[in-house]
C-alpha cells in the first residue's frame, strides 16, 4: 500500500502507485490550484521527485 500525505493533512492511499499519485494531483488541482500556480517549475520539479522518491517510482 502507497500512501501520500498532503502539506494540509489529506492523505491518499492505493496499492498502485501510479494511482497514489494521480489521486495527489488530483487533490491538489481541486484544492490548491492557486499554490500549484503561485509555484515555480523548480518548485514543481522538486516536489514531483520527492513524491516519485516517497511511492518508490524512478523519478
Ligand atoms: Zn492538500
Amino acid at each position: 500500500m502507497k500512501e501520500l500525505t498532503c502539506n494540509c493533512g489529506f492523505t491518499v492511499k492505493n496499492e498502485d502507485p501510479s494511482v497514489a499519485e494521480a489521486k495527489m494531483w488530483y487533490h491538489a488541482i481541486d484544492d490548491h490550484i492557486e499554490m500549484l500556480k503561485s509555484m515555480t517549475e523548480e518548485q514543481l520539479v522538486g516536489w514531483l521527485t520527492e513524491t516519485h522518491k516517497k511511492l518508490g517510482l524512478e523519478s
